[in-house]
């Protein structure tokens, strides 16, 4: 087999075997292949496309190219989910701690944040003393005692869509659906999960901008999933609006224990909800409406809050941050960003939302930027809103004096206003199975 006639047939639209695929995934791995080869395969993958089966091969490739997680070890059920990526997007804090508290397993690995998106890791280690670390013994008993432990990513997992990412980065073959959708697939598969629930955003925050590419990329990750032996479901959730209030690591944290109180924003409860049902659907094969009741109860009893505590407790945190905040720590500064004329608030340029987030201490440019947990924004004002001149849009916590003009100015040119009533677009816009 020869990596030349692999690219000349994508190139002419033919489709790949599953003997070329692992040819090509291993080769690129092993470095036989070089990356000027490399890129012309994905450049033709990327005009020519992939159907579900290669799609399913190149995913399963991917994912067995390192490191994979042994569930079986976990007695029971075992759910993960994925967003994505958004702005303001904390709901692995509340959905995992409500599965987990009606039975399911959550044996959960977690990104940083990178560019305008949070990571779950950040947030959780805004948590005094919160280990996202733990070895593997550790990591099983603690799900197989409390059903949940959220650790980050480790060892070896899919090296070959590090090294496939990183090319495509340098050589505009990012936005490519099929590549996307085998790029995030292969690390669910690799880390186990017998099922996944998937939130694709979309939207002026979301890496997908349009309804019509986010369903496309959701069908092709929930086809990946089935074929590849997962019960897999993808709900599509709107991006055009930060979601909750609260934006930036502890901030998250505080929004998701206050949500877990039963004292969130109404958006982020709703999506929650929305969620962890079908995250329940999956593992348990009950109806929506059984899942929907079990999951608002699991809320509105304080048996998921119950459930944060303990995962808080066994990866060494103060539990004490639930009913202090002020143990979070705070900013040096905080200053109001308020409206300079009235009107209806028509947009808000959410990704934009995410860089004033990111430019006062939030997020990182790159891998090796430091953060600061306590960084971020509460948003006062979404879209669809009226807001009279001089109202309080945001408040922005931050330790960098020198980027608050900067700050100030990228917030307020996020958001467009209207002089007519605007009717903000639905949360829940769409469910692939
Ligand atoms: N996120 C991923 O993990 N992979 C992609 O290709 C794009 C976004």
């Amino acid at each position: 087999m020869r990596i030349y006639d692999i690219i000349e047939k994508k190139r002419n639209n033919k489709k790949l075997s599953k003997e070329e695929i692992s040819f090509f995934v291993n080769g690129y791995v092993n470095k036989e292949i070089p990356d000027y080869q490399m890129a012309a395969l994905l450049m033709a993958i990327y005009f020519n496309g992939m159907d579900d089966n290669e799609l399913a091969y190149l995913t399963n490739e991917m994912a067995n190219s390192g490191d994979s997680v042994d569930l079986t070890r976990i007695k029971g059920i075992t759910v993960d989910k994925h967003s994505t990526g958004g702005v303001g997007d904390k709901t692995t804090l509340v959905i995992c701690p409500i599965i987990a508290s009606l039975g399911c397993n959550v044996a959960k690995m977690s990104g940083r944040g990178l560019g305008h998106t949070g990571g779950t890791i950040d947030k959780l280690e805004s948590i005094p003393g919160f280990k996202v670390e733990l070895d593997e013994d550790d990591f099983f008993k603690q799900v197989n005692d409390i059903n949940i432990a959220i650790i980050s990513q480790t060892g070896n997992i899919t090296p070959a869509d590090k090294k496939m990412y990183a090319l495509r980065d340098t050589t505009a073959t990012v936005e490519s659906i099929p590549l996307i959708a085998s790029s995030i697939m292969s690390k669910k598969i690799a880390a186990g999960a017998k099922c996944i629930l998937l939130d694709v955003k979309t939207g002026s925050g979301a890496f997908m901008k349009t309804i019509s590419d986010s369903k496309l990329l959701a069908s092709k990750m929930v086809n990946i999933g089935n074929k590849l032996g997962r019960n897999t479901m993808a709900i599509i959730t709107n991006m055009d609006v930060p979601l909750g209030n609260n934006i930036g690591n502890s901030l998250e944290v505080i929004e998701a224990i206050d949500t877990l109180k039963g004292k969130g924003p109404k958006d982020f409860r709703e999506l929650c909800i929305e969620l962890a049902t079908n995250m329940l659907v999956l593992a348990s094969n009950d109806n929506y409406s059984i899942c929907k009741k079990k999951v608002i109860d699991a809320l509105d009893s304080g048996k998921a809050l119950d459930k944060f505590r303990q995962l808080i407790k066994a990866q060494g945190g103060n539990v004490d941050i639930i009913n202090d905040y002020s143990l979070f720590g705070k900013t040096q500064y905080s200053f109001e960003v308020r409206a300079k004329e009235s009107g209806y608030i028509k947009s808000m340029n959410t990704a934009n939302i995410g860089k004033v987030s990111g430019m006062v201490g939030a997020g990182r440019a790159t891998k090796e930027d430091s953060i600061c947990y306590q960084a971020g924004i509460i948003v006062n004002k979404k879209t669809g809103d009226h807001v009279k001149t001089g109202d309080l849009l945001a408040t922005i916590y931050t330790n960098k004096k020198e980027v608050i003009d900067e700050a100030t100015t990228l917030y307020l040119d996020s958001i467009k206003l209207s002089k007519v009533k605007v009717k903000p677009k639905k949360l829940i816009l769409g469910k692939i199975k």
